[in-house]
């Protein structure tokens, strides 16, 4: 401990007693001049000049300015006189209109000040590590560890008060189309959403463990079983997953399950609730989104989660057949409004893709020169002006995987992003506020896991595989359809859903196609299969990512802020210093030893 540091206050503090506000700090205006206000907050700043003193006294709601003068009240001025940054005050004293050259247009305050007749100091505060200005520039570990000061900054305020109005808004209009706010357990069994569990020993059973639930899949899905019809919950999920740059190990789902319904009367109610949530935000976006299925998506976009705000690729190989990419797609990529790049440029564009395996053909006028005709129709079914950047791009050596045309389309997609991200000072396409919301439908039943030689689910083991491709299963798993969904907003998965297995009988059949043998499903997964004997009604859901929704509706690029009391990227809460060790007592309580080394 600072020895420094007393425990005492640097000023005579009061108590709050039975003061009461009669106004938040972002509330008066003109037409209260004249009445008496008492408000309380936070110093937020403060200006001595000499016989008077300005506060700006700040709370959650806004910016008020206070003034003392020494020739109204001296002792009043003097306790002014001791306040400093984030001192706690309540004030006193009567509301007067600003002469016109004294108003400020920056507070909505700004027309009114209130002078104080009585002031209460409640509480005192260490110098704040940061300001409180939103444009003060501060490391994000030293913002993390003092997250209860960050919070305080305007813009924080902004995002987590917005965070909980679109919260309201998601729980108003699901309760009004017949939702149920149902709570699942967070002490439960393993759920496969393709990452590792966060595991909690049990005392009373050494050697047995609960996992927090990675989504309540399997608990909606019961919830059907049980007769609810219509579930839905704003529910944290724990997800144990090598953390990239803005992944949280815990985050929230705004997670919902419907019985009787085809995927499109999901989509009929995400709409209208995606709507009412950007409406929240400010934003208009019209309603239905526009549907891809996977297959359109990786042909247009080379991704399952296309940004629609830049323009499709088009396969061009039936047009210049004499690059010799016949087999594989001939892929042309064309971002508008980027002018003619540099060599240099161009050879980083090249190098991007060469390393993901493509052949880049990055000079348009060189093919424009060699190809007239063909390049003219190029330009025709791409769209691209003069001035667009457009190249061609095919794959270098011989087809991969199980789907090959998949991985050439892949590598074109991501060079389109790269191109387009890179120039977007140029083009500004990728506008944040432009919402380009659509569903992807149909995707693939399954994935080939390369580490584990085997299929996996692409979106869960307990999604449906499409009605005309039951009969692939196990003769062409790789051509399966599954009945799931993703909701993309501008490159960003924003959720995604399915409809549920309901037959024992075929779930049975995809826990096969996925090479679980008949002990290992009914030892993971026997609740289910014994819950789905007993009359499960067909039944569907989906769950959209509340943090990214947010995130993207506040402006912001990192979940961490809009998210109270986030972890660093490796997982560290470092304002109370988590995940820490803990005494070897509750260890042996637990029954656990560490093996060293
Ligand atoms: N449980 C799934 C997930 O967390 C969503 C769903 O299928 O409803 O991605």
């Amino acid at each position: 401990m600072n020895a420094n540091k007393t425990m005492e206050p640097s000023a005579s503090l009061d108590f709050l007693g039975d003061l009461r506000r009669t106004h938040t700090c972002g509330q008066l205006r003109a037409a209260e001049a004249g009445s008496r206000a008492l408000l309380m907050g936070w110093v937020h700043r403060r200006r001595d000049l000499g016989g008077v003193i300005f506060i700006h006294l700040r709370d959650r709601d806004g910016v008020t300015q206070v003034v003392f003068h020494a020739d109204v009240d001296q002792g009043v001025h003097s306790k002014a006189e001791q306040v400093r940054p984030e001192y706690v005050i309540a004030v006193e004293g009567r509301v007067e209109q600003r002469s016109p050259e004294t108003v400020n247009t920056n507070i909505e305050t700004g027309e009114v000040e209130v002078v104080a007749e009585k002031i209460w100091i409640l509480n005192d505060s260490r110098t704040p590590p940061f300001p409180m200005e939103e444009t003060v520039d501060v490391s994000e570990d030293v913002r993390l560890k003092y997250r209860y000061v960050d919070l305080r900054r305007p813009h924080m305020q902004r995002n987590i008060m917005l965070r909980s109005r679109v919260s309201f808004a998601v729980r108003e209009f699901l309760y009004s189309q017949g939702f149920l706010e149902i709570e699942t357990p967070f002490m439960t069994r393993s759920t496969p959403e393709g990452a590792r569990d966060y595991l909690v020993p049990s005392r009373v059973q050494p050697g047995s463990f609960y996992a927090l639930p990675q989504s309540p899949q399997l608990f909606k899905q019961l919830l059907m079983i049980s007769g609810f019809e219509k579930y839905f919950q704003i529910v944290r999920c724990f997800r144990d997953e090598d953390l990239r740059a803005d992944r949280q190990p815990e985050f929230t789902q705004i997670d919902l399950e419907m019985s009787f319904p085809q995927q499109e009367r999901i989509f009929e109610v995400i709409e209208p609730l995606v709507q009412k949530v950007c409406a929240v935000a400010g934003f208009e976006v019209p309603v239905p989104f526009p549907r891809l299925t996977y297959a359109e998506a990786m042909r247009s976009y080379g991704i399952d989660k296309p940004d629609r705000r830049i323009p499709p690729m088009h396969p061009v190989e039936d047009l210049i057949p004499e690059l010799g990419t016949a087999r594989l797609p001939l892929i042309a990529i064309h971002i508008p409004g980027t002018g003619a790049l540099s060599r240099k440029e161009r050879d980083e564009l090249k190098q991007y893709g060469t390393e993901r395996g493509l052949r880049v053909f990055d000079d348009a006028r060189r093919l424009e020169r060699d190809f007239p005709d063909a390049m003219a129709k190029v330009r025709a079914r791409t769209g691209a002006r003069e001035d667009d950047l457009l190249i061609l791009a095919a794959w270098a050596g011989e087809p991969k995987g199980h789907r090959p045309e998949e991985t050439v389309l892949q590598a074109c997609g991501q060079l389109r992003l790269y191109a387009a991200q890179k120039y977007n000072d140029r083009h500004r396409l990728l506008d944040p506020k432009n919402f380009q919301f659509l569903w992807v439908v149909d995707f693939p039943m399954f994935e080939w896991d390369e580490e584990e030689n085997r299929w996996s689910a692409a979106h869960h083991p307990f999604t449906s595989v499409h009605d005309d491709d039951l009969e692939k299963l196990t003769a062409d798993p790789a051509r399966c359809r599954a009945k799931s969904y993703d909701l993309v907003l501008n490159g960003v998965e924003l959720g995604s859903g399915s409809i549920r297995i309901h037959r024992r009988d075929i779930q049975a059949k995809v826990f096969g196609a996925l090479g679980f043998s008949d002990e290992e499903a009914r030892r993971r997964f026997g609740f289910l299969l014994d819950a789905l004997e007993y009359g499960a009604p067909p039944h569907g859901g989906i769950a959209l990512g509340l943090d990214r929704l947010v995130m993207i509706l506040a402006g912001e690029n990192s979940i961490r802020d809009v998210i109270p009391f986030p972890k660093t990227a490796r997982g560290t809460d470092l304002m109370c210093d988590a995940p820490a060790p803990v005494p070897d007592r509750q260890l042996r309580e637990l029954g656990i030893s560490f093996r060293k080394g």
